[in-house]
């Protein structure tokens, strides 16, 4: 356990972020109110701000000067019911498959194919997280944010976040916004049931479940995430480490020639998404290991941590998996993950 509301030195990062890099902040604060945040972005004293969630899609390669903030704010209240939704206010610190399983239990829906993603619930919209069929942009309502530099409060509705496939205004303003809570508009009833994607319909059969609630897809999502994915807890990762790049149609059309199995997803008339773990895999680094760090051995999108890997290894893994991939099919991937 930390301490909150106190500034703290020389803290180790390691429990802090999924990966387990060991590296330090000079400076640390958990903050568990507003008004607290308001506080210590003023101090003088530490003129770089660090603003920490979850700490689950992050690479630290180095100590961290700045005032690392980590983001404490607590509270899930429902603030609106009307017949067919409920809009729920949640504070940025609230962990988010915490907060999709108190849903669940009030039979709110449109989370569960959300279920066991790590993190905050105040940076869920940064990325507009997503899985199994589901983008946070589906069940947002508005987010609460504070202006870094002028310290004013800001609200923003689902059209001034600019969502995109793991993309918004905030990630392409990186460092201008602390959100502080989050609004999602929620069904109270008529859910809609979403089980096309990926193996949650494949799940579901082999439990015998034909019309699935909430809570049973939810399940579901839970079983297929536990046997795909490594558990920081035991094998330090940062989920899918690169976005599946989006390439034009003929480009992916020149690489079916050599590649005519090569999966892809269409996302309009002129443009093809090819899941970059595929790419990395005929790469040839799925499952291999450069000392403690490497490449899962499953899945070929996420790096790990065996156990002492630097930031800095895993960084050069990660810009030599991205070399291999250019040379190989002249396609650039980007990391997904936030890289410090
Ligand atoms: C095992 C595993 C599986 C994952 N699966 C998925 C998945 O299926 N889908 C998916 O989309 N993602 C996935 N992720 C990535 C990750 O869970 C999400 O990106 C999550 O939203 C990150 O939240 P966090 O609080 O941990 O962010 P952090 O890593 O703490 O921060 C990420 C960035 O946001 C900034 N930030 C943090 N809080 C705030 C705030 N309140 N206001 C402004 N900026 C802030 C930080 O400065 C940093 O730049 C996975 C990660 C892991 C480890």
């Amino acid at each position: 356990m930390h301490k909150t509301d106190i500034i703290e030195h020389n803290v180790s990062l390691k429990p802090f972020n999924t990966f387990g890099i060991a590296v330090k902040a000079k400076n640390f604060i958990a903050v568990s109110s507003v008004d607290k945040l308001k506080e210590v972005l003023q101090l003088k004293t530490y003129p770089q701000k660090f603003v920490l969630g979850g700490g689950s899609n992050m690479l630290l390669t180095q100590d961290i000067e700045a005032l690392v903030i980590k983001i404490d704010l607590k509270g899930i209240d429902i603030i609106l019911k009307e017949n067919d939704f409920t809009y729920v206010k949640v504070a940025a610190g609230e962990n988010w498959h915490q907060f999709v399983q108190w849903a669940i239990g009030k039979d709110l829906g449109g989370l569960e194919n959300l279920s066991l993603i790590p993190g905050n619930v105040g940076t869920a919209p940064i990325q507009n997280i997503g899985a199994y069929g589901v983008e946070l942009k589906d069940i947002f309502h508005s987010c609460e944010a504070l202006d870094a530099n002028t310290l004013e409060p800001v609200s923003f509705t689902r059209e001034d976040c600019r969502f995109a496939y793991r993309d918004s205004f905030f990630k392409r303003n990186k460092g201008k916004y602390i959100i502080t809570s989050v609004t999602f508009r929620l069904t109270s009833n008529n859910h809609n049931i979403n089980i096309s994607y990926g193996a949650i319909g494949a799940e579901l059969q082999k439990q015998g479940i034909k019309n699935p609630n909430i809570r049973q897809i939810s399940n579901a999502v839970i079983n297929i995430r536990e046997s795909k994915l490594p558990n920081p807890k035991e094998l330090g990762n940062s989920g899918s480490f690169f976005k599946n790049p989006v390439v034009p149609t003929s480009v992916f059309e020149t690489l079916k020639k050599t590649y005519p199995e090569i999966p892809h997803y269409t996302v309009s008339a002129t443009e093809v998404k090819i899941p970059a773990g595929w790419l990395i895999e005929q790469c040839g680094y799925k499952g291999k290991r450069y000392g403690d760090a490497g490449i899962h051995k499953n899945q070929a999108l996420v790096l790990v941590n065996y156990g002492n890997a630097s930031g800095k290894e895993l960084w050069d893994l990660a810009l030599k998996i991205q070399q291999s991939v250019k040379e190989k099919f002249n396609i650039l991937i980007e990391p997904e993950v936030n890289v410090y």
